[in-house]
Order: structure tokens, then sequence, then C-alpha cells
């Protein structure tokens, strides 16, 4: 079973109850917990996301996975880590090690440097997410839009008006606005009724959007 918390595309977090709950599940049922944990430096507002390793009994069924693509800025340099049970690691490692052969090495350097040195491009960086969430927020409120409470990843999850599907609205901003937003119906059935919009607009961009939107009225259906 694959989980993803902080979570993209709904912003979602866990707490250590939900965690130990899922772990206990998956111990019951024989089942592979498989932790995704791509924004776990990713937060705002003081909050931390916890690891699914810190729930009871979790190295018996559960494996995390870490990236540096989003706490670096990495993305796309295809460095990452897995934590967890042993003999999951081990299969792990007999498939990853029969269909690739590593990082390059200058990548692999870089990413030492990164886990070693000083973290407090982490803070800067969440000051940069956090300011943006909040413009958005902000935005997106006073123009009447339904926000989901977002205090990590890089993701605002935004309910839709009623009389719309996620892809009229994406649409509508579209043509309207000139701005993208994902219809969340591309993540899945249950994503439908919300689009999502992302914090890693630069700053000059993302403040001509939110001014459009701020002086958009909603047609209603
Ligand atoms: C960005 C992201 C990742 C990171 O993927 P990489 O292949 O390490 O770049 C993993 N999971 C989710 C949900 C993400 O959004």
């Amino acid at each position: 079973m694959w989980l993803n918390y902080p979570n993209n595309p709904t912003g979602a977090v866990a707490d250590i109850n939900y965690f130990n709950e899922v772990i206990e599940f998956g111990k019951q049922f024989d089942i592979a917990v498989l932790h995704d944990a791509a924004y776990s430096e990713v937060a705002f507002d003081g909050y931390k996301p916890i690891s699914i390793m810190q729930a009871k009994d979790a190295k018996d069924i559960a494996v995390e996975f870490h990236s540096l693509s989003k706490s670096y800025n990495m993305t796309g340099w295809r460095i990452g880590m897995a934590v967890g049970n042993a003999e999951i690691i081990d299969a792990l490692m007999r498939v990853k090690s029969n269909m690739d052969s590593g990082i390059p090495q200058a990548i692999q350097y870089a990413a030492i440097e990164a886990l070693n040195g000083s973290q407090d491009c982490i803070i800067e960086h969440n000051k940069i997410y956090q300011e943006r969430r909040d413009k958005i927020v902000n935005v997106l409120e006073k123009i009447g839009l339904e926000v989901n409470p977002c205090y990590a990843s890089l993701f605002v999850w935004v309910k839709i008006p009623k009389g719309y599907t996620s892809g009229q609205f994406a649409e509508l901003m579209l043509n309207d606005l000139d701005i993208v937003v994902t219809p969340g119906l591309g993540y899945g059935e249950y994503g439908e009724g919300y689009i999502r919009l992302s914090l890693t607009l630069p700053d000059d961009q993302l403040d001509r959007g939110l001014k459009r939107i701020s002086e958009w009225t909603i047609p209603s259906q």
C-alpha cells in the first residue's frame, strides 16, 4: 500500500495515530506499507511532518522513501533514499541493482553536501513557499472559494464552486485569466470537485496571476 504525506496534490498531513493505524492494518493483512515522504521538509507555520518510521512496529512492515528533489531543489537529479524493513529494502536493492547501476557520482557528492551542510536553505525556502501560500489563500478566499488548510507540501487544494467539473473550472481559469491550474480529476475520481495550485511559480508571475484572480467574478453555472 502506497501512502504519501504531506500529500501531493491535497497538502493533507498525517499524524502519528493515523500512521499507527496503517501499520497495524498492514501487519494484520500482511500488506507492505510504502510511504512516499517527498515533502518531509516542506512545511509551514512551525509544523514538522512526521515519519511513518515513528509509528509503533513500523519496521515490521514499512519502508519510507525520501527524495532530495523538493527539500534541496534537486528535482530531476534522481537522488533519494529508502529506509525501513530490512527484507523489503533487500528486495528493493536486488531489483534496483538489476535495473540500473547507480546515480552519477557528481550528483551523489552534491547530495552529501546538501545533507551534511547547513540546513538554513530549508528554512529560507519554506519562508518563500509560506508567503506564496498566504497570498494565494488570501486571494482565493476573497473571491469566495473554499481552500483546504495547507501546512505542508507545495500545493494549495481548492474546492470549486458547485455546477462546475474540475476540468470545466480549470478551462474557465485558462480562458478568462490565462492561468493554468490542475483539475483534481487528473489525480483520480476522488479529486473531482477540486483544483490544485502550485507554490513553485516565481513571485512576479504569481503576483500577476493573483491580481487577475482578485479582479475576477466567477460566472455562475
Ligand atoms: C516530487 C515528488 C516526488 C519526488 O520524486 P523524484 O522522482 O524523487 O523527483 C515523489 N513523490 C511525490 C508525491 C512528489 O510530488
